[in-house]
């Protein structure tokens, strides 16, 4: 018997890959991207293609509530209620983001399918190829919104309810582009999932390795603080009189950066901390700041060392208090909790690469994924494929056809495996 994963056609792929990347289509200097965010015309087209190639592989194909797609194929034999070994990713970019980010993860899966298929392979689980709505969060959510409902994390009710810049919201989109399916979609269903990503770094390059092994997703605490001072005459008000929030602002960007490199002094390099937003009022050259308002994305493959930077965040925020009369607040809206791969999945992908004959690498993902979302219900692994000078959400993201055929032959491998248990 041939092995499914000799069976992967790099053409087959690059055929899907290429086909999803004319829709919602930008072309610009440095290379070819794509802007498909969720319930436009772009992400129907995308979708509907999906829905066609699903169909054509002979895919029982569902759409649940929040627009989530899952196409299974159930090998001869195999009782159709047995729990499936699931796999994909999400269609939906960012603006002028790339053309394989995601879009390798739903179409290797399917390509996985197609060649298992091919091979006759004696399978004991169905395979399920699934493309999660809004993962990038560039309209309607702060992303990894699909998966977040097939966790049980949102219900499908708060999902639908959301609402974009203009008040659209998430259920009339969906219906206007025919993806407002039924029911919920449910990953505590499956068996074991695998997401094949593009790396979007260059460690993979850098080693020259075919394959990463993704051993943890770092998780994200995110803080917003506003700093009031005072609003004055840049003129008339002496530096004695002043309550400048900016200037305190300022002091609390160096105190993340600070407290972060004290903590990857203790914990390694897997930690970061970055303020990226600074908002600051009146904003007027010739106006003493009243108010700033700071951003704040703190990431790490553990949660206490995140912690561990957000309780310095919040003594130094009293510092400055009682230093410059300045009042502070901290809110957190998002928190994710890192979360591990499980040991029989990344087993799986490690034999995969095995038998595949290709070098793997084992590595954290410092990127948030659908898998995270997964993670939390039934055992998870992330595969990454090499990107190109490690560029992503942008049109010079790259990934060699070979480096996704072969990264698409390990998933193969390792979806075998996971279904022959
Ligand atoms: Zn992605």
């Amino acid at each position: 018997m041939t092995p499914g994963h000799q069976c992967v056609s790099e053409e087959r792929l690059r055929e899907d890959i290429t086909a999803n990347a004319e829709f919602g289509a930008v072309s610009t200097e440095k290379g070819h991207g794509r802007t498909v965010l969720t319930g436009t015309d772009a992400n129907r087209r995308a979708r509907e293609y999906l829905v066609d190639r699903f169909d054509a592989a002979g895919l029982d194909i569902r759409v649940d509530a929040v627009g989530n797609i899952a196409g299974r194929w159930v090998p001869e034999g195999v009782a159709p209620t047995t729990q499936a070994v699931a796999c994909g990713s999400h269609l939906d970019s960012v603006p002028e983001g790339g053309i394989f980010d995601g879009v390798l993860g739903v179409y290797s899966g399917l390509e996985a399918v197609r060649a298992l298929q091919a091979a006759d392979a004696t399978l004991d689980r169905p395979i399920e190829v699934v493309c999660f709505t809004e993962e990038e969060g560039a309209r309607f959510s702060n992303g990894v919104l699909g998966s977040s409902v097939t966790s049980g994390k949102r219900s499908v009710e708060d999902a639908l309810a959301l609402e974009d810049d203009d008040g659209v919201r998430l259920e009339s989109a969906l219906s206007d582009i025919g993806f407002r399916g039924t029911g919920r979609l449910d990953a505590s269903a499956w068996d074991s999932w695998l997401e094949l990503h593009v790396e979007q770094g260059e460690r993979l390059q850098d080693a020259g390795a075919a394959v990463g092994i993704v051993s943890a997703i770092t998780g994200t605490i995110r803080c917003a603080v506003e700093i009031e001072g005072e609003a004055n005459h840049s003129g008339s008000t002496t530096m004695a009189e002043r309550t400048d929030a900016l200037a305190a602002a300022s002091e609390l960007v160096l105190e993340v950066e600070r407290a972060t490199n004290d903590v990857v002094a203790e914990e390694g390099d897997t930690v970061v901390g970055t303020v990226g937003s600074l908002d600051v009022r009146p904003g007027a050259i010739n106006v003493v700041p009243g108010r700033a308002e700071l951003g704040i994305d703190v990431r790490d493959v553990k949660y206490e060392p995140m912690e561990r930077i957000i309780e310095r965040v919040q003594r130094y925020l009293s510092t400055l208090e009682a230093e410059r009369s300045v009042e502070t607040t901290l809110e957190r809206p998002y928190d994710i909790a890192p979360s591990a791969m499980s040991e029989r999945c990344m087993t799986a992908i490690r034999d995969a690469a095995a038998a595949v004959d290709v070098g793997s690498l084992s590595l954290h993902s410092g990127a948030g994924h659908d898998t995270m979302h997964v993670a939390s219900v039934t055992e998870t692994g992330l595969l990454f494929a090499p990107s190109r000078g490690g560029f992503s959400h942008s049109p010079r993201e790259w990934t060699d056809w070979s480096s996704c055929a072969t990264a698409t032959r390990v998933l193969t491998a390792g979806l075998a495996r996971l279904a022959r248990e």
